[in-house]
Formats: structure tokens, sequence, C-alpha cells
């Protein structure tokens, strides 16, 4: 990989300066960037991305390609979605395209819709507005952003760094760094086919690592949710996590109890949806971080290996799944991944339905679990055990039943059973209509069963 300015090395302030602290306020120094040609070719672009960024900067803004987009494109992966910087503000985007919206109150961010509901958003550069620098427009809270600002500016171990708003612009290198990992802190220039790394995410990127931009101990407490973003990043994209970072998860952890518990719960769903579900709870779990958002799932595979296994299998189940391009809904999804602890609480309970609420309202205190996603999982509950006799050809015009029915096969691949016949026959090509009631996010229904693939996996290792 080649750098074409390799000499700028000594410009470039190294990560932990360039965070938000005393070294990065000093507005007139610019840092100059890492940029490297030829690593992405534009026809892994997404072509609607493509137009926006060159309206833009036909328009005289400066406008990238960022985050996560860049980052699986230099790995070689699919990019889930195409996202904008751009010095333009968010009223001067929505000059420019008709089919754009403003979201967000106070705080403003454009969306450019196309066809088949597809989103590119497009963000104007901001930055920390901890940082003392040239005068700025401030353009309030709310919206994704309701999270950053540093209310004390001390960053000893009391300070209180919880980030609560992001209201500030900024230039490219100062919305750079205030992204949370390096990894995620490149900009693609798609005039000139580079890469422009103001954080040293290139090089990360290449020796397969997570690190925050700055110190992991004052990024976390900022925002405890990166801890759990990390736990997603090194799982996912199996990435590693250097014994810095990995110290400062755990010795933050108990800081996620402060975060927003809608953001908790989405993160946790995003561990899940990612492919990796496996991986991503085995991961929260041994860094002590399940422990803090969900301590009875913590506890329960801490009781012991052979119950702890059945919970692993169901999430190997979910990766399978997903992988078949059939991921489980969200309801679903929970449900597999609190099983074996809601089994355990229901069993023998006097009033499970009561036994339920009580499991459920503690849960729902942490991680504001939606009324409607508890309903349904009580459900697709209550459908397993009519699933397990054999005596569901009731429910089979029930709404949730694919649901319930996607969670009898996570629990039979788990469990190294046989799926029966009926639960094969509502695959795809099946003969059955029930995978049109699709209300999941990425596919939908059952389809070749999880368990045939596990098996493979069994017989061979
Ligand atoms: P995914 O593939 O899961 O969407 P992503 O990196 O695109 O991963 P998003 O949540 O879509 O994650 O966020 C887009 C970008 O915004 C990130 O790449 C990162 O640069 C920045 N970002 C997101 N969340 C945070 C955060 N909590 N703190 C700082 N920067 C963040
Ligand atoms: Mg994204």
């Amino acid at each position: 990989m080649e750098s074409a300015s390799p000499d700028l090395d000594e410009e470039v302030a190294a990560p932990a300066q360039l965070a938000v602290g005393a070294h990065a306020a000093d507005p007139h120094r610019v840092p100059k960037p890492r940029v490297y040609g030829d690593l992405i070719s534009v026809d892994r672009i997404d072509p609607d991305a493509v137009k926006v960024l060159r309206r833009l900067t036909r328009h005289g803004y400066s406008a990238y390609l960022v985050g996560g987009g860049v980052r699986d494109l230099l790995l070689g992966h699919e990019p889930k979605d195409f996202d904008i910087a751009t010095s333009a503000r968010p009223n001067e985007v929505r000059r420019l395209f008709r089919n754009c919206r403003i979201i967000g109150r106070r705080f403003r961010l454009a969306h450019v819709l196309f066809a088949g509901g597809k989103v590119i958003e497009v963000a104007t550069f901001r930055r920390d507005p901890a940082l003392q620098g040239p005068s700025h427009v401030g353009i309030g809270d709310g919206g994704r952003a309701s999270e950053l600002i540093s209310v004390n500016k001390e960053r000893g171990d009391d300070a209180d760094l919880l980030i609560r708003q992001d209201n500030t612009f900024g230039l490219p290198h100062e919305d750079a760094i205030r992204r949370d990992f390096t990894i995620n802190g490149l900009f693609y220039d798609l005039e000139r086919q580079e890469v422009i790394d103001y954080v040293r995410g290139v090089p990360d990127l290449e020796a397969g690592t997570v690190r925050t931009i700055g110190e992991p101990d004052v990024r976390f407490r900022e925002d405890p949710v990166r801890i759990l973003r990390a736990i997603k990043f090194s799982a996912r994209l199996d990435l590693g996590l250097g014994s810095e970072i990995y110290d400062a998860m755990v010795d933050q952890r108990q800081e996620l109890g402060r975060s927003a518990p809608p953001r908790l719960f989405e993160e946790i769903l995003r561990l899940l949806r990612g492919g990796a579900a496996h991986r991503s709870i085995y991961l929260a779990w041994d860094l002590g971080v399940l422990g803090v958002v969900l301590p009875e799932l913590s506890a329960f595979l801490d009781d012991g290996v052979d119950i702890a296994d059945l919970t692993w299998g169901r999430l190997s189940a979910i990766d399978e799944m997903r992988a078949d391009d059939r991921l489980p809904s969200d309801a679903v999804l929970i449900a597999a991944l609190l099983y074996g602890p809601l089994e355990e609480a229901l069993s023998g309970a006097k009033n499970p339905g009561l036994a339920f609420d009580e499991f459920f309202d503690d849960i729902t205190e942490r991680l504001a679990v939606p009324r409607r996603m508890r309903d349904r999982i009580r459900l697709i509950l209550a459908g397993q055990r009519r699933m397990d006799r054999g005596r569901h050809s009731g429910m089979r015009r029930r709404e949730f039943f694919l649901d319930a029915a996607a969670l009898f096969e996570v629990r039979l691949s788990a469990e190294g059973r046989e799926a029966p016949d009926w639960l094969l026959d509502l695959s795809p090509g099946g003969g059955e209509d029930g995978h049109a009631h699709g209300h999941h996010r990425q596919g939908h229904g059952v389809g070749r069963p999880a368990y045939r693939a596990r098996h493979r996996r069994r017989t061979q290792g």
C-alpha cells in the first residue's frame, strides 16, 4: 500500500494528541493527513452515493464518503450504507437535491432519497464542541447526536465526560477525530480517488485492529455505547482488540449504565444482526460487559458449560440463518438470546405470565425493550410449547406464527434435533405462502434449516 505523502509523519499528530484535549485545541494547526491512492475502485461505490458526491463537489463544496462505508470497502466487504460528510450546511444540501429531507429537530442532517427507499445520509462536518477553536456555527442538539459535548473539560478520573450533544460544525480533520475508532475515521475523496487518513486508520485496518481515536478510557467515558461498538466491529469484521482498548473496555464497562437505554438496546440488536452474534455475545460476556447490560444472561452463562452451550448454539444458528439471508426478526433474536434464562425463570413458576413480566421489567428498565416486542416475545415463547408437542396447526394463521417457527428452528439447531417436515415445508419454494408475511428486516420466514449447516460443521470439527 502506497502513501502519497510518506514524509508528512511529523506533522500528523499521534491519535492521542488528536483527540479531544489540550493538544487538539490549537485551531490554527490543521494536521496533514496521510493520503492513499488506488485503494478503492469507484465501481464498488453505490451509484447514487457517487451522484451525491459529484453534485456537492461540482457546486464547490468538499464532500467525502466517510465512516463504515469506507472501512468496509477497504476490507473488501459490501458496505451496508454509504454516508457522506460535506462542508455544505444541511439547508445547502437541500437546495441541491429535490429528493432531500432534513431530519432532526435542532440537530440537522440531510437524507437524500432514491428509488427503492434508499437513503444516502449527508452530514455536515462537525467537531467536538469541547474543543476551543475558530468561531463556529452552533446548530443545537437532538437527533442522532443527542449525545455529544463534554460537560467537564477536565480529564481527571472523576470528571463527567459523558457527551450529551453534538451541535457544532467543523473542519474535515475535526470531523475525523471526533469519530470513535480509527477504522471508522477514514474519508474517501471520489474526485481524486484517494483515501484521506487523519487518524492512522489505514495502518490499523491493515494490521486488523480496532483502536479508539485518542485515549480509550476517555472515549469510552464520553460515550459508553462505543464499548458495544468495539465488540461489534471486532466480532463482525474479525479484528483484534489490543490490550490498551481491551483493558479500557473492562475498566469502563460500568459506564454503560449511564447510556440511554434505547441506544443500548439498538446496539445489542446490531450485535445479533451482524452475522457474528455468537462471537459478539461471547466477547461481551468475556469482557464482563454482558454482566452490565444483561446480568441475568451473564449469570446464566456463568453457571455451567452445558446450559451455556445451548445459548451459544442458538446464537450460531442465528448467524447461519443470516448467512443464508434469512435473518430472523428482532423479537426472535432477543427471544433466542434470552431463551436460557427466560426458560429458567418460567419453569416451575406458579404464574408464568407474572414471571415473564418480572423478568422483562428489569430488562426494560435497563434497555427500553419496546412494549410491542415484549408482547411478541411472549407469544413466540408460548408457541414453542405447542411446536414441541407438534400441536401448532391451530397457530398457523396467527400473525406471529413464522416468528415462532423461526425460534423453534433456532432451538432445534442448538439442540441438534431434526427439523420436522412441517418446518422444512415453510422454506421458500417449500409450497407455503407463509414467507410472504415478511415483517422482518432482512429475509424472513424459515428456509433451509440452520441445523444442517450446523451439523455439517460439527462433523467436521
Ligand atoms: P455499521 O456497518 O454497523 O453501520 P458504521 O461504522 O457505519 O457501522 P454507524 O452507526 O452507521 O456505524 O455510524 C457511522 C459512522 O459514524 C461511524 O463509522 C463513525 O465514524 C461515526 N460514529 C457512529 N457512532 C459513533 C459514536 N458513538 N461515537 C463516535 N463516532 C461515531
Ligand atoms: Mg453505517
